[in-house]
């Protein structure tokens, strides 16, 4: 069978998505959400989804008598991201949700408990964790090809643009490049280290308080301490082009990946030679694994569960808590 999609928010990152869905085999585009009539029929057009499988923001819990959908992707700005992930729960559909799937743990958790309560599941768009030289790398790590790890880099940002955006709004951004961008420098620390982290530490940079508001970050540094005794050290910045790049270290070898994150190809080497598998839209093969997750029931190499999203949440909030006091925070991500 295939998994039957509705996208919800056809902005710029859902157009991705609907792009790279094209090529997948195992999933499909089946309904649309959008508060704009005028997209709806463009993108109805366009991927051969009919009127009746069209639907706004006030009107989508009816997705729940729609036999012809069977999870809801959720593609908004990140403070939405809460309520409609409960409304899709709430209507017995799976839910696939964005990054940061909360702007805060507390919401997270929330959103966790309303998927189990209502027996679907949910999976966080961590695209990368289905991406083949990344996978090759933690398979690498797995089979002790690095030695005993001691150390990770992740250096993610990039220059924003337009300041009237939604991202450099805290209302529907919940913060600033950390939520948007650093994510991804928390998401890798965890699943090159292959560790959760039990403590962090972090500093807050702004040169630009005009653009980057009060509760909206630029720039800021953080390091994870990790069981095992390794260490992370990580930059997520609004204010620098070009930086994505994952830099990992054991006793014995190394990984070191840029780009670490981007759309396009991962390219990198490690002490064994370069990474060489070719590159497939990240996104189509996240939606063809994540069709595995919800209709097989597969257990992928790297969890994509609502359980490692909030776990995500819980790191944010200790770095933010962080930076605020000066202090050092203990995690507990059990
Ligand atoms: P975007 O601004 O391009 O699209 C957001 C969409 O949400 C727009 O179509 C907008 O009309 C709609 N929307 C619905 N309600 C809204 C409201 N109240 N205010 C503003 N917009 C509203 O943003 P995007 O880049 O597509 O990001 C959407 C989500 O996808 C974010 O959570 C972002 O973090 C995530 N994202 C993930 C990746 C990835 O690689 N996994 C990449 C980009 C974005």
């Amino acid at each position: 069978p295939v998994l039957r999609v509705a996208l919800m928010g056809l902005g710029g990152y859902a157009q991705h998505v609907a792009e790279a869905m094209q090529s997948c085999k195992r999933a499909k585009i089946t309904a649309l959400i959008s508060g704009t009539p005028s997209k709806l029929e463009e993108w109805g057009k366009k991927y051969n989804v009919p009127e009746q499988n069209h639907y706004n923001y006030a009107n989508f819990d009816d997705i729940k008598n729609n036999p012809e959908v069977d999870a809801i992707y959720v593609i908004t700005p990140n403070s939405l991201h809460h309520d409609q992930v409960i409304r899709v729960a709430r209507a017995g559909k799976h839910a696939i949700c964005e990054k940061p799937m909360a702007i805060n743990a507390e919401e997270g958790r929330e959103m966790v408990d309303a998927c189990e309560a209502a027996g679907v599941k949910l999976l966080i768009g961590y695209r990368m964790r289905f991406e083949p030289n990344t996978l090759e790398v933690v398979r690498m790590r797995n089979d002790g090809e690095f030695g005993n790890i001691k150390f990770f880099q992740g250096l993610s940002g990039f220059r924003i643009g337009d300041p009237n955006q939604w991202r450099l709004n805290k209302e529907l951004a919940g913060g600033g490049s950390l939520m948007d961008i650093g994510i991804y420098a928390i998401n890798g620390a965890r699943y090159m280290i292959g560790e959760d982290p039990i403590w962090v530490t972090a500093q807050e940079t702004k040169t630009d308080p005009i653009k980057f508001k009060e509760g909206v970050d630029e720039t800021i540094q953080f390091q994870l301490g990790f069981p095992n005794g390794a260490v992370a050290s990580c930059l997520s910045t609004y204010n620098m082009g070009s930086l994505d790049r994952f830099f990992l270290n054991g006793e014995k070898g190394f990984a070191e990946m840029r780009p670490s994150t981007g759309y396009g190809p991962i390219k990198g080497r490690t002490n064994k030679g370069e990474l060489n598998h070719p590159h497939v839209p990240h996104q189509t093969i996240q939606m063809d694994e994540m069709a595995s997750i919800i209709l097989d029931g597969k257990t992928p190499i790297l969890s994509v569960d609502g359980k490692v999203g909030l776990q995500d949440m819980k790191i944010i909030d200790a770095i933010y808590r962080a930076c605020a006091s000066g202090q050092r925070q203990e995690l507990d991500l059990t």
